[in-house]
């Protein structure tokens, strides 16, 4: 077979190229979903103008339970990155999110982090129905569910971000310069407010809080705070349970029932209700994660004086 370069051919193909060169010049920013909003906080601040940083869990919804969009699972197809935390929504829809774009790398933000387990306390009324129950045996098989919640403690978010810098300079090298100097920044930011959240909490006499959904495990690890659920196992305690955990939170002196807004305030109300106590909302997934976390530190640091 002959190649024609004759006039024509040439002059299609000098057109062609005029016609492709403002895109390969002005390159798109990378897109990138997260799983949850700080997450997405941290993908952007790391990629700057060269990242499109998408949500997947979008404001005021559960990460337990969410379902994404269709339009969310047609606009993965151009994404390149998905970063997940293992929360428990993902449990459910992982594989059609990688199937929503095969070419699309996934980075787990748990990765090297050393996992925590969910809290667990007394037992449901209906478990102790079953008459072939041993106490033991299933307080210690029901009980060993991983803690998703790794962005809630600046440490390991220093760790997370690091991953997101090398995954970006792996995906677009060019702007290695960029992605190292934002993460630097990002890096100096928490740094900062690890030393003030240390400054805050460090000295408080009370080291106990009570929360409706366990999602401050690894602040709590990070501060040397101790976190009690009134939800188990992502279940409602029934009304012995939560008879129990009244008794608890008076016997402890607790006075403030953390709550978040993407979850129902009924039952921390009861209980904060019956110590005479008050209901506090702390939001483990606000976008503006440096001052909402320095927010929540003087939350905790009020509700935990003496
Ligand atoms: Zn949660």
């Amino acid at each position: 077979m002959r190649i024609n370069l004759g006039g024509i051919q040439v002059r299609k193909l000098l057109l062609l190229l005029s016609l492709l060169a403002p895109t390969l010049a002005m390159a798109e920013p990378l897109r990138v979903f997260a799983s949850v909003i700080p997450i997405q906080t941290f993908v952007q601040k790391v990629g700057g103008k060269h990242v499109d940083a998408r949500v997947m869990v979008r404001p005021g919804f559960s990460p337990h339970t969410y379902e994404p969009t269709p339009q969310q699972i047609s606009a993965l197809s151009s994404a390149v990155l998905y970063v997940r935390t293992g929360v428990p929504y993902e449990k459910v829809w992982m594989n059609r999110i990688r199937a929503a774009s095969p070419r699309m790398q996934v980075l787990d933000a748990r990765a090297g982090i050393d996992l925590r387990e969910i809290e667990a306390h007394g037992h449901d009324e209906h478990e102790h129905t079953d008459e072939h129950h041993d106490e033991h045996a299933s307080a210690h098989e029901d009980h060993h569910e991983q803690d998703p919640h790794v962005w809630v403690s600046p440490p390991l978010v220093k760790h997370m971000i690091g991953q997101i810098r090398d995954r970006l300079i792996a995906l677009d090298p060019d702007h290695a310069a960029d992605f190292t100097r934002n993460h630097d920044a990002l890096a100096a930011e928490l740094n900062a407010l690890d030393t003030e959240l240390h400054t805050l909490l460090d000295p408080l006499p009370n080291r106990k809080f009570m929360v409706f959904h366990p999602a401050w495990g690894y602040f709590a690890d990070t501060y040397r705070l101790i976190q009690t659920p009134i939800e188990n196992q992502g279940k409602r305690p029934g009304p012995r349970a939560l008879a129990a955990l009244i008794d608890q939170a008076k016997h402890e002196g607790i006075k403030i029932i953390f709550v978040q807004p993407q979850f129902d305030k009924r039952q921390a109300r009861q209980v904060a209700k019956a110590i005479g106590g008050a209901v506090v909302a702390v939001d483990p997934l606000a976008a503006d994660y440096i001052d909402n976390l320095r927010r929540v530190g003087q939350q905790f640091a009020q509700a935990l004086q003496p």
